[in-house]
């Protein structure tokens, strides 16, 4: 909710938004935009693996089913991610 109000995620102090990196512990914060990238990526990923999947055959098209499955295991993560941090700010 409160976007000024992000805590570090190793040592839990409040820090300002916009830092990149901790000024009480120098741990370099998670920026969300890295999440959505993530997400981006996995759809992307899964689309094209998609695609090949059903568009070829033998080599490709197994090429195109490792991707299906990386490109879901990266949307799915970085989405859990993004809840995590959510419940985490919430919660404290
Ligand atoms: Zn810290």
């Amino acid at each position: 909710m409160s976007r000024d109000r992000v805590r570090c995620v190793d040592c839990r102090e409040p820090i300002p938004s916009d830092a990149r990196i901790c000024p009480h512990c120098e741990a370099v914060q998670p920026s969300p935009l890295v999440d959505a990238g993530i997400v981006v990526a996995g759809v992307f990923a899964f689309v094209f693996g998609a695609i090949l999947t059903l568009m070829t055959v033998g080599t490709t098209r197994l090429f195109g089913f490792v991707l299906i499955v990386v490109g879901f295991g990266l949307g799915v993560g970085g989405y859990t991610r993004h809840l995590d941090r959510q419940a985490g700010r919430r919660a404290r």
